[in-house]
């Protein structure tokens, strides 16, 4: 028996629609490609799709997973998804690597980083989008999200690693933002981003296993450094954020860290905050496109672009303030200074 012939042509949104509504593995891939796409056309097909899909969307459990390369994201997302899984959950694995596209290989873009989830069919697991900005980037994953969630995944988990603005943008995409942190590189917290402590919802020492005593002390200097950041009182919204040890190669820890993460979810939902948050990110996603597209076109502007090299010189030489500069470059980009 031959396989039958593809398709001409491209499937028309409501194929694509109920491609994805039946996690049609082939036919969910496309419509992601489609939103990764930059093409004018593909990104209209997309928006069409998007609207046709939003009523199916909202539905799983958003987290955000980040760390610096090598902390183990990709062993512990293979153990954590694997064990959702096996306890009935579906599980989309998305990635956001600002490096994908600037370098040949992409830290996290390889697929074979997670054996077990790839291959389990209750897991979906894509690698970034490459290329454009952040900002692109940003878009082609939040949107990838809804097309999971409308595929029927409940659990999505989005893995970023710390390298610029990109754990802000996922923090700001999730419901709750998981730090993976080593053993030992909390010594004194030297070198620890104070905003990432910020950014945490849930704080996990990986590695537990290879040096536990190291793993320990890393748990109590992360634990007192957030109590000095938050107050006795806890964290925000009277959220505490939770430090745990975990090893994501043996699976130690994984499951208490789960539960921390649903406790979590569960805290956020009885204080009202869950609902809120998401229509803070909604809203915020809307604004942020605008912001970007209209900062952009005010770089572009040829007025301003003519004028800016006179007035920056200026500036520097003291024969201009800033506030008569930026006047003038808000009068040529045409609105009120
Ligand atoms: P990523 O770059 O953050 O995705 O890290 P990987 O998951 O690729 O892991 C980096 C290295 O650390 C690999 O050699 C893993 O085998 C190892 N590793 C990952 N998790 C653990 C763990 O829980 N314990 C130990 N001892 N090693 C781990």
């Amino acid at each position: 028996m031959s396989d039958p012939p593809p398709r001409a042509g491209k499937p028309s949104v409501a194929e694509y629609a109920a491609g994805v509504r039946a996690c049609d593995r082939m036919l969910l891939g496309r419509a992601l490609t489609l939103i990764e796409s930059n093409t004018a056309g593909d990104q209209r097909l997309a928006q069409e799709l998007l609207i046709e899909l939003l009523p199916y969307t909202g539905g799983a459990r958003r987290i955000g997973i980040t760390g610096v390369p090598g902390v183990g994201k990709s062993t512990f997302i293979d153990t954590l998804g694997s064990l959702l899984t096996q306890r009935g959950h579906r599980v989309a694995v998305l990635a956001i690597d600002p490096t994908s596209g600037v370098t040949q290989g992409s830290i996290l873009g390889d697929k074979t980083r997670m054996a077990r989830l790839v291959r389990d069919p209750q897991a979906f697991v894509r690698p970034s989008p490459s290329g454009g900005s952040l900002g692109g980037v940003a878009r082609k994953t939040r949107e990838s999200v809804l097309l999971c969630e409308a595929a029927g995944f409940d659990v999505v988990l989005i893995e970023t690693v710390g390298v610029g603005q990109s754990e802000t943008v996922v923090a700001d995409m999730v419901d709750c933002f998981l730090v993976l942190m080593l053993p030992g590189a909390g010594d004194e917290l030297q070198g620890i981003k104070r905003g990432i402590l910020e950014l945490a919802d849930v704080i996990a020492v990986n590695k537990a296993d290879a040096s536990p005593e190291a793993a320990r002390n890393a748990k109590r200097d992360y634990s007192a450094a957030l109590r000095v950041m938050h107050g006795a009182g806890g964290g925000e919204h009277d959220w505490q954020v939770p430090v745990s040890l975990v090893s994501g190669q043996s699976g130690d820890g994984v499951e208490q860290l789960w539960t921390k993460v649903q406790e979590h979810r569960a805290a956020l939902q009885q204080s009202g905050r869950f609902e809120q948050k998401r229509r803070e990110q909604l809203r915020g996603w809307m604004w942020s496109m605008v912001e970007r597209r209209v900062l952009a076109a005010l770089h572009e502007h040829p007025a301003v672009r003519g004028l800016a090299p006179q007035l920056e010189g200026d500036v520097l030489a003291g024969k201009l303030t800033p506030t008569l500069g930026a006047r003038a470059l808000l009068e040529a980009f045409g609105i009120e200074p």
